[in-house]
């Protein structure tokens, strides 16, 4: 206990070191998707995110969004509890068959207008699970979906790029 007492003392944590900060860069991404949601919806977005059978790495990069670094609910984006409360759903993973009926259920629950997008490869086709004998494939299987973000899984930061891509095409607007 000791030893263990000391080697915590004496040696740097095990983390990798924080990413370098590019305030400017992400502020001027955040500055986008506000202007993007707010010429498209009046108001700044409102996100459910839907885990379809992801093996959550996905759900890492979207947790990210909310953690300091990025702190994205200071510009109002807010992850919703409910799907009555959206305007995008964020669907990650393969469509495995447990969740089909509660993804569509979600997707019936979600007020006009509403867009789906479906993160990382898994969402596209099936990725890494696309043989398994528990997954249908890709969202686009049960539910609509607006806009593809591939990456295994993609970045915070290439989300938010996403994101700004798919309220500009909405509102006729490019930039
Ligand atoms: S795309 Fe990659 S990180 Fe995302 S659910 Fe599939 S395997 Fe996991």
């Amino acid at each position: 206990m000791r030893k263990l007492l000391l080697q915590g003392l004496l040696h740097a944590p095990l983390t990798e070191p924080t990413p370098e900060s590019d305030e400017a860069a992400l502020a001027e991404l955040a500055d986008r998707l506000d202007a993007a949601a707010r010429r498209r919806l009046g108001r700044s977005l409102s996100i459910r995110e839907v885990d379809a059978g992801s093996c959550n790495g996905c759900e890492l990069e979207i947790h990210a969004l909310n953690n300091a670094f990025y702190d994205l609910e200071r510009l109002g984006f807010r992850f919703v509890a409910s799907p009555r409360h959206a305007d995008v759903l964020m669907v990650t993973g393969p469509l495995t068959k447990n969740m089909r009926e509660a993804l569509e259920r979600t997707y019936q629950a979600t007020p006009d207008p509403k867009w789906v997008v479906a993160i990382g490869d898994c969402a596209i086709n099936g990725g890494e699970f696309a043989n398994s004998y528990a997954v249908e494939g890709g969202v686009a299987v049960a539910v609509p979906v607006d806009l593809h973000i591939p990456g295994c899984p993609p970045t915070p930061g290439r989300i938010l790029t996403g994101l700004i891509a798919l309220l500009d095409h909405a509102s006729g607007t490019t930039n």
